[in-house]
């Protein structure tokens, strides 16, 4: 996205010295874009003033999560804006969707190529170029590719850290300690650039990775920030606000309040998940996921081992009444019984001694299921034995009562015959009488 092409119609035009000046609104103002919005990981918002002083806005801003990107162009009317833009069209279409330097630093040198050729190609104006400073946030990672005198910045728990590295003469001499930072936002020659897009098609950008940790908030900002504003309040006031909108706009505020004497764009990302949380959720529940698979496991190999033992168990039980051979062992897991019938016998449980019949209540085990049917063969004999024995003594005992019988018979037959020849001889002593 790029900076409202309106914002080139006349606006109003006096620097102003500000020290102590109320905060300049910049709500409504003409020549004034801003956009905010979010993701899941991040939060943003921008704006971009054309200021106080420029006719027209040359800078160009790009806001397409994770890759935000501020372009500051340069050329003079139909020039520096065309560059911005172009390098923002170039770096979004040419920008990885990870957070790769090397690959971010390819883009803008890319968006490099691309203003030179159309430059040459007659778009916008020889000379035309741009500065480009562009971030790609993803997880907790920040890919920074970066070329003239915009500035990417860290806030972190309060304190800001510029991450860029301005290629400007008067950077040059602060390094040298010639000049102090304050110093060079006043020099007469801060606006010498010593490295751009559009005029070296060797030119290289800068390019480098940082850390980032959720609740950190970046700003992305052409030097109408910077050259206005000093770090220390661009801290203060991005520290005091509760929104990355609310940041962008108080920052622009603070540049316009300062005099507004260049166009001026600020990008403000905040982190919101730097990918850590999810990924200690899901080691979280990688971990728990390997410790029900082995749980499983463990109890596959019980159940396996288990089944192969009651398989390899026999016992005789009562089954209604007759005895049969079961396979497993008796009893249930979670109502699920453990054993089944293998065969059934013609063996009555009550023909069987009384000791045997309560152990058949609680089952008999063998070892195998041949010990089982010897058992049940001995049981069968020792009932047979049993009956014969039975039908034995009832034999004896019939014979012995038919003896008994008889013999009565016999005697009740020869005291008949006792009372025959008494009654005889009785007769016959009184007939002698
Ligand atoms: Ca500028």
């Amino acid at each position: 996205m790029s900076g409202d092409p309106d914002s080139t119609s006349p606006i109003v035009l006096e620097p102003q010295e500000v020290p102590g000046r109320a905060a300049m609104p910049v709500e409504g103002r003409d020549g004034s874009d801003a956009v905010s919005g979010r993701d899941a990981f991040v939060a943003w918002g921008a704006r971009s003033d054309v200021g106080l002083v420029r006719s027209h806005n040359e800078d160009s801003f790009l806001l397409r999560a994770p890759l935000f990107a501020v372009c500051d162009g340069m050329g003079g009317h139909a020039a520096g804006e065309v560059a911005s833009s172009l390098a923002v069209d170039t770096i979004a279409a040419k920008a990885p969707a990870i957070a790769d330097d090397t690959l971010l630093g390819a883009a803008v040198e890319a968006a490099n190529v691309a203003i030179i050729d159309g430059a040459e190609a007659g778009v916008g104006k020889p000379g035309m170029g741009c500065t480009a400073s562009c971030a790609v946030i993803k997880g907790n990672q920040m890919a920074v590719a970066h070329v003239g005198d915009s500035r990417i910045y860290l806030l972190r728990q309060g304190s800001l850290v510029r991450v860029t590295h301005d290629h400007s003469y008067v950077e040059e001499l602060v390094d040298a300690g010639e000049i102090t930072a304050d110093e060079a936002r006043v020099h007469p020659s801060r606006s010498i650039i010593t490295r751009a897009l559009g005029s070296d098609r060797d030119m290289y950008a800068d390019h480098f990775t940082i850390e980032v940790r959720n609740g950190d908030r970046v700003i992305l900002c052409s030097d109408g920030l910077s050259g206005m504003v000093g770090d220390h309040e661009i801290e203060t006031l991005a520290v005091s606000s509760a929104t990355p909108q609310a940041a962008a706009d108080k920052l622009v505020s603070a540049a316009l309040t300062a005099g507004g004497s260049d166009n001026v764009t600020v990008i403000v990302v905040d982190v919101l998940d730097d990918g850590q949380r999810t990924k200690r959720r899901r080691a979280f529940f990688r971990s728990l996921f390997r410790a029900i698979l082995v749980a499983a496991c463990l109890v596959a190999a019980c159940t396996a081992a288990f089944a192969a033992f009651a398989n390899g168990s026999y016992y005789l039980a009562d089954n209604d009444g007759t005895v049969a051979i079961y396979q497993g062992v008796q009893g249930d897991l979670l109502g699920i019984p453990l054993s089944g019938v293998l065969e059934t016998t013609t063996v009555e449980v009550d023909d069987l001694p009384q000791t045997v019949q309560q152990q058949l209540e609680e089952g008999i085990p063998f070892q195998s299921e041949e010990d089982a049917r010897d058992a049940v063969e001995s049981y069968r004999d020792q009932i047979d034995a049993d009956k014969t024995r039975a039908a034995q003594t009832a034999d004896t005992v019939t014979a012995e009562e038919g003896d008994e019988a008889e013999t009565q018979q016999t005697d009740a037959a020869a005291g008949d015959a006792g009372q025959g020849a008494d009654a005889s001889a009785s007769q016959a002593g009184g007939e002698g009488a």
